[in-house]
């Protein structure tokens, strides 16, 4: 059994055949799969879901960075009220992003820094986005530590002294269709620091594996991430399933 923790299933590209992708991943062994949010935009799509598969699909509750913008006061009153009333499994996604937009830095890491107190306040794991801002992401899940925390960043793509970190900080590692493009290092940074901080996820409809790098991405492809990282390892993938799904749901809390 495999575990998708990140795949944003709402996103308008996989509405087109959402029952039979949904299905696919389900035959396919990945029976859970984690909704990250990304502004109040999304909510409506990804709760629907989360109501018709309630055995398979979850929802988080978060507000992107990359969707961080002049009104972002009014988007974090609206994740703050929907953990008021509704559960989630983590806060996500939240983090930096420093490849698309700079414009907006300062209130991306007001924005992180209050969703991790959020995360505090609820005890839920939260699910980090670092694009181009992996020592930074670091550096605030350091800050605000205190043993209680925990987490995954998501879509690594870091060094060895990254991952090492994250390690430390008792966070998990999010991998994905990356690791299997050639040439990627992340194969590399998996056999030095081991699965034991490794969960699977797709970034559905974003980043899909080989041999479907390119076109849509869809949860039923993580065993072929799975696969990958076990020819680096030279263990089977349904071991990798077993240890990596046990990470997740250790995190996850079920
Ligand atoms: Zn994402």
């Amino acid at each position: 059994m495999y575990i998708d923790t990140h795949t944003h299933l709402y996103e308008e590209q996989l509405n087109i055949d959402e029952r039979e992708m949904i299905q696919r991943a389900i035959d396919a062994g990945v029976s859970k799969m984690y909704m990250p949010n990304c502004d109040s935009t999304t909510i409506d799509a990804m709760m629907r879901i989360a109501g018709t598969w309630p055995a398979n699909c979850y929802p988080m509750m978060g507000l992107h960075p990359c969707y961080v913008k002049d009104n972002y006061k009014d988007e974090l009153a609206i994740v703050t009220d929907w953990l008021a009333k509704e559960k989630f499994y983590a806060i996500g996604e939240i983090g930096l992003d420093y490849y698309w937009d700079l414009t907006h830095t300062a209130q991306q890491k007001e924005a992180f820094a209050y969703q991790i107190d959020l995360a505090l306040q609820y005890n839920l794991p939260i699910v980090i986005h670092s694009r181009e801002s992996t020592q930074d992401c670091i550096d605030m899940v350091r800050s605000k530590q205190n043993g209680k925390l925990n987490g995954i960043f998501h879509c690594f793509g870091g060094t060895i002294e990254e991952a090492k970190q994250i390690i430390d900080l008792g966070f998990c590692m999010g991998i994905g269709g990356v690791v299997t493009f050639k040439k990627s290092n992340l194969p590399d940074v998996i056999k030095e620091v081991g699965l034991s901080n490794i969960v699977l996820e797709t970034d559905a409809p974003y980043l899909a594996p080989m041999p479907y790098r390119g076109k849509r991405n869809e949860s039923a492809y993580v065993p072929l991430i799975a696969e990958k990282i076990g020819d680096a390892m030279q263990i089977s993938k349904e071991e990798i399933a077993r240890i990596t799904t046990a990470n997740a749901e250790k995190l996850f809390g079920v």
